[in-house]
């Protein structure tokens, strides 16, 4: 096999280590969150060094996710939260994976499955606080009396009943006081129709880090588990540090007379002789395309710091490596995550994203790898 240009290098141990720092200040059980292939480091190791860490639930979006899951032998609970009306429901029964439910007719095609084949489904009820994406809202009394009589009839489980936060990186704004009313208030309307919420949970990171009273029975974390904080600005509790180094290998090194421009467009022109490195990675690997040179962005070639300079192209980059330089082909260059290199933040900053962005885009060219201590 050739050899990688790219790697990702994971730390699970870290990702452990984070869920137990999580726990630790929580002192609340956690749901590791980790769609979207753990936020691009590696769906099944990241939830087993999660799990070694503490965690006590898993959460994806995809029910696909949640099978790959128990396919790469995760037995802890498993929630999945995002399902079209034609998934395929039996199977989640037969991996027993747990779904969430925002409609009578999710429900309806969920207990469907359970009928056939005998068993009772697994479901969170998820409540519309204020987020506006999933969650029942209209609808909720009359789900709520249709789950009401589903379980009297022992066709469900009520496991949970659950929310989602959209503020909370934003800790003074208005939403998340009433995000928090509503969802008490769902629970209250549960428990006057004698009807137990399951374990209630609605904190996301930002949650964990400014809610304390939004924890409930369980907290759900993603990005605090790969060693960002939600918003770029938070420095503080719970300690937890960046999980992926992303690096790439430096293909050429050469000298470039001054006057000569770089790049696509043409859009940096050089004003001495200067050592340009190209590296082998660009904005199908993840680079975004804004981070276009000069000076917005560096990266690290042992030890030292050079900037990006000119366009990111769809598989290379190039830096300038200086007047002089003992940068070599075949050296190392690491973008983020390494010591004394810049982090995703520094990138989603440059780029106007957050982290959750950088760090879930980095493509499958990436080879993931994991750290050894
Ligand atoms: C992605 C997601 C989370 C985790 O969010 P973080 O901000 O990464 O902690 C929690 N709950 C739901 C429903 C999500 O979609």
């Amino acid at each position: 096999m050739a050899k990688s240009n790219i790697i990702a290098t994971i730390d699970y141990g870290q990702i452990a280590a984070n869920a137990r720092s999580i726990i630790r200040f929580t002192e609340t059980p956690l749901m590791a969150v980790v769609k979207a292939d753990a936020y691009g480091h590696g769906i099944v190791p990241s939830a087993h060094a999660a799990i070694f860490g503490g965690a006590t639930w898993i959460g994806t979006a995809f029910l696909d996710e949640a099978i790959k899951l128990r396919q790469g032998g995760i037995t802890a609970p498993i929630l999945a939260w995002l399902s079209p009306p034609s998934e395929d429901f039996r199977q989640a029964l037969d991996w027993g994976i747990d779904l969430s439910v925002s409609s009578l007719d999710q429900l309806q095609a969920i207990v469907s499955h359970g009928d056939v084949i005998g068993c009772k489904p697994r479901i969170h009820l998820e409540v519309d606080t204020g987020m506006t994406r999933g969650g029942a809202l209209e609808e909720f009394p009359a789900l709520v009396g249709a789950i009401g009589k589903l379980i009297d009839q022992k066709r469900i489980e009520l496991v949970g009943t659950w929310s989602h936060l959209a503020c909370s990186d934003e800790p003074e704004h208005p939403l998340n006081q009433q995000q928090g009313e509503r969802f008490q208030a769902a629970l209250e309307y549960l428990k006057a129709k004698g009807i137990s919420p399951g374990i209630r949970h609605i904190a996301n990171s930002g949650g964990v880090i400014h809610f304390p009273h939004l924890y409930y029975d369980m907290v759900r974390s993603g990005i605090l588990l790969y060693g960002y904080a939600p918003s770029t600005g938070f420095k503080g509790c719970p300690n937890v540090l960046p999980v992926m180094e992303l690096s790439a290998v430096v293909v050429l090194v050469k000298k470039v007379p001054a006057g000569a421009s770089i790049g696509y467009g043409a859009t940096v022109r050089l004003f001495e002789d200067r050592y340009i490195g190209l590296i082998a990675l660009g904005y199908a690997d993840g680079i975004p395309r804004r981070l276009e040179g000069p000076m917005q962005i560096w990266c690290t070639i042992k030890g030292e710091k050079f900037p990006l300079i000119g366009r990111v192209s769809m598989d290379q980059i190039t830096v300038d490596l200086g007047a002089e330089t003992t940068v070599q082909a075949g050296d190392r260059a690491v973008l983020f995550g390494g010591d004394k290199s810049a982090t995703a933040d520094d990138w989603a900053r440059a780029a106007g994203t957050i982290s959750y962005e950088i760090l879930s885009k980095i493509g499958a060219r990436a080879t993931r790898v994991a750290r050894v201590h």
